[in-house]
């Protein structure tokens, strides 16, 4: 085994940088030259067909079969032209990734085979889908899905494949992916903000959410990664002394990049090019080997579409390279691991962003009014919007000192804070003068020059604005980005329902519709000013404080997932028609699954290689020891040996004294799960394993750990942190 070890580390020190071919010398040539998008459904659809996918796009009208045959026809003719033989439905169940079927563009006729494609292929399709995760919403007797298209989201060649994203429905109707909630939150915000636009412009007739997210991820050379088994297995190394030297130097973030990772980068950027994905930014994080990748934004749908289309392009490419890429978001222990923070935004058709600061009075109100509402939202729901990035990933990541708190809190910066605070006094105890209100619009105007400041951020708040949008920092980096935006637009889209009914009602009453909207933004500032925090997410202190204010502090997976049965949260989902109470218990049994699972699978790993690969090498290491001092005892005389060997001894009996602990312990973790295992009720079991499974994990890590620190290097199996870590 060990020679497994030293030989992927001389496998790595010969490696050289792949070879890279760019399509062409300038990105603008070949962007977008494996999708159908506008300009190709132009010139491959009909006018009539193109109208049709344009109004379902921009007012959600549904295709019917004549057209969808003409729009199959122009897609099957351009798919043929750049190389593809087979089409798919690609969806988004509630694993982690995406799925698909390919199938051959052939049938017969008479005179062999043609190519063919038809409206009712590219609307729907009916994977074998008996496998994928529905939470007991489907029985086997109805085990039927489907996949039907979404033509907001432009289909794509993927190697020779024409890709058509799609929802995926049970028989039945039910959700059983990511996108189909997150399409009915899309247009629940969109409804709901256009509504509360119409008090300031007649000329808003519907809003975006947009998504610009930020990849973080590991590269670790593949014959390294090989020789981990818990790496292969469950994407964290469940053991490993930390390196003597990690990342307390910060010597790794924004420094150069080695040569071999730009060329993956490069590969990477390459493809995502063709697809018409707008990656921008690249650089090196914050531990060493750990990387990051953000496009600019797109609309939500399509921006998280791209996600889940990149990760897995980097998976592949990263083979090409010689690496493995970990989305796991705590893949080490003792350093930074990776998240996805999602930067959030609402825009209007007339091309106004609600989250940025205006430049006249009306502007300027409008951005308050959307920002003190996400204020009141967040505030409301913080329960939902943790659970919606908890997941066991991303517990060992959140809470530890590079991510924030299992409290949700909202981090406003001192502009905008102000702002606020000038609007609560101002109508507190007496009605502002015109001069005090024009002078407090005045005053947001300058907001701009400030907040842009990057001076003015704060990077331990799990939700920050950061100049003209939203970022929820605290998405895991493996994580569907739509389960934190399924939430995330849920909750404003109720709020500013209940905004606008409020706002009416007073005006209705016969309050002015400004001083209507003015003094609910007041009341909303008063109600969510426990949420508001702009110090350190991560300091003791923060945790008092929170408390006194009466904000959550979950920091487990089992309880964080409960807030999605709340009868508040049911509520919400139900009345915006997002997922109903039978498909969120379905989502939320998954969710519980998919923790028992990890959790499972990481102690039968952690056990097997403890038992296989630690405690043979520790034995091996230890006769090497008493044969020493065997001979010892033969060279030497009685009171020499006694001198020489004590130390020896020593180390004889620690190592024992690891091997039985790790044995000990190794059996109890295996009662454990006996235990657990029969608990009836996934959340039950969830518990179970939580607290009496897990903590094994660390207890029986600590051992191997220390051992490392002993056994002779040469014996041990398993790649060691630093060379994980720094061998590249
Ligand atoms: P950071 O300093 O946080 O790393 P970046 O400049 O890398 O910021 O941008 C992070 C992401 O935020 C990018 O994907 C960018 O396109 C996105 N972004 C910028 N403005 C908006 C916006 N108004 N709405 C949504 N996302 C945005
Ligand atoms: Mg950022």
């Amino acid at each position: 085994m060990a020679h497994f070890r030293l030989k992927a580390l001389e496998e790595v020190l010969n490696r050289k940088p792949e070879p890279f071919v760019r399509e062409d010398n300038l990105v603008s040539n070949y962007y977008g030259r494996l999708v159908f998008d506008r300009p190709k459904m132009k010139k491959y659809l009909s006018k009539e067909a193109f109208n049709a996918v344009m109004d379902a796009i921009e007012n959600g009208t549904t295709i019917d079969r004549k057209m969808a045959d003409q729009i199959a026809q122009g897609m099957k003719s351009w798919a043929l032209e750049n190389g593809a033989t087979h089409y798919t439905h690609w969806f988004q169940p509630l694993t982690d990734g995406t799925a698909e079927k390919h199938d051959a563009f052939i049938i017969h006729n008479d005179h062999g085979v043609i190519e063919a494609f038809s409206g009712k292929l590219l609307a729907q399709q009916e994977p074998d889908a008996s496998s994928f995760p529905s939470g007991g919403i489907r029985q086997t007797f109805e085990a039927r899905g489907y996949t039907a298209w979404d033509p907001s989201s432009p289909a794509f060649i993927s190697e020779t494949t024409l890709t058509i994203p799609t929802i995926f429905i049970s028989f039945t109707g039910e959700a059983l992916d990511y996108k189909t909630p997150l399409l009915r939150a899309l247009s629940a915000v969109d409804k709901a903000a256009t509504a509360v636009c119409q008090y300031f412009d007649k000329n808003v007739t519907s809003v975006q959410a947009n998504l610009g997210w930020e990849q973080e991820y590991f590269l670790i050379d593949e014959a390294l990664y090989m020789a981990r088994p818990d790496l292969v297995l469950t994407g964290r190394t469940l053991m490993g002394h930390s390196s003597s030297k990690d990342q307390q130097l910060d010597d790794h973030y924004f420094s150069s990049i080695p040569t071999r990772v730009n060329r993956f980068m490069q590969d990477v950027e390459n493809e995502a090019y063709k697809l018409g994905i707008p990656v921008k930014t690249r650089h090196n994080e914050v531990a060493p080997n750990q990387f990051e990748l953000a496009p600019i934004f797109e609309e939500a749908n399509l921006a998280n579409d791209h996600n889940q289309l990149i990760m897995d392009i980097m998976q592949k490419i990263a083979r090409r390279h010689k690496f493995r890429i970990l989305y796991h978001e705590k893949p080490f222990a003792g350093i930074n691991g990776s998240g996805k923070h999602n930067n959030w935004s609402l825009s209007t058709n007339t091309g106004v962003n609600l989250y940025s600061p205006g430049k006249n009075p009306k502007s300027n109100i409008l951005f308050l009014t959307f920002v003190i509402n996400t204020l009141k939202a967040v505030y409301d729901h913080q329960n939902l919007l943790r659970a919606s990035i908890y997941h066991a990933g991303n517990q060992r990541r959140l809470g530890a000192n590079e991510a924030p708190p299992s409290i949700i809190s909202v981090f406003l910066g001192t502009e905008v804070t102000k702002m606020l605070d000038l609007m609560e006094e101002s109508v507190t105890d007496r009605k502002m003068t015109p001069d005090e209100k024009t002078a407090l619009k005045l005053n947001i105007g300058r907001i701009p020059e400030i907040i842009l400041d990057s001076t003015d951020r704060n990077r331990t708040s799990p939700f920050a604005f950061t100049g003209n949008r939203f970022e929820f920092r605290a998405v895991g980096s493996s994580a569907n980005c739509a389960s934190a935006l399924i939430a995330l637009n849920a909750v404003m889209a109720n709020q500013l329902i209940d905004f606008k009914e409020k706002v009416d009602q007073l005006i209705d009453k016969g309050t002015k519709k400004d001083e209507a909207i003015f003094q609910i933004l007041k009341q909303l500032i008063i109600d969510s000013k426990p949420v508001c925090f702009n110090g350190d997410g991560y300091s003791d202190n923060w945790i008092k404080e929170a408390k006194k204010r009466g904000l959550s502090n979950v920091n487990n997976v089992p309880e964080a997932l409960s807030a999605y049965l709340r009868p508040e949260t049911i509520k919400l989902f139900e009345k915006l028609e997002i997922l109903d109470q039978q498909e969120l218990h379905g989502r939320v049994e998954v969710e519980y699954e998919k923790f028992i699972m990890k959790i499972q699978i990481e102690a039968r790993v952690l056990g097997d290689l403890a038992i296989n690969h630690i405690v043979p090498t520790a034995v091996q290491y230890q006769t090497t020891l008493l044969q020493n001092v065997k001979y010892m005892k033969e060279v030497f005389s009685a009171e020499e040996f006694e001198q020489l060997a004590g130390a020896r001894m020593d180390l004889i009996r620690e190592i024992g004294k690891h091997i039985s602990s790790i044995k000990a312990k190794s059996k109890q973790m295996v009662d454990a799960r006996k235990k657990a295992n029969v608990i009836p009720g996934a959340i039950e079991k969830a518990k179970a394993y939580d607290q009496t499974v897990r903590p094994f994990l660390q207890d029986i890590r600590y051992h191997i750990d220390k051992l490392e620190l002993i056994v002779d290097n040469e014996l041990w199996p398993l790649p060691k942190y630093r060379e994980l870590l720094f061998v590249r």
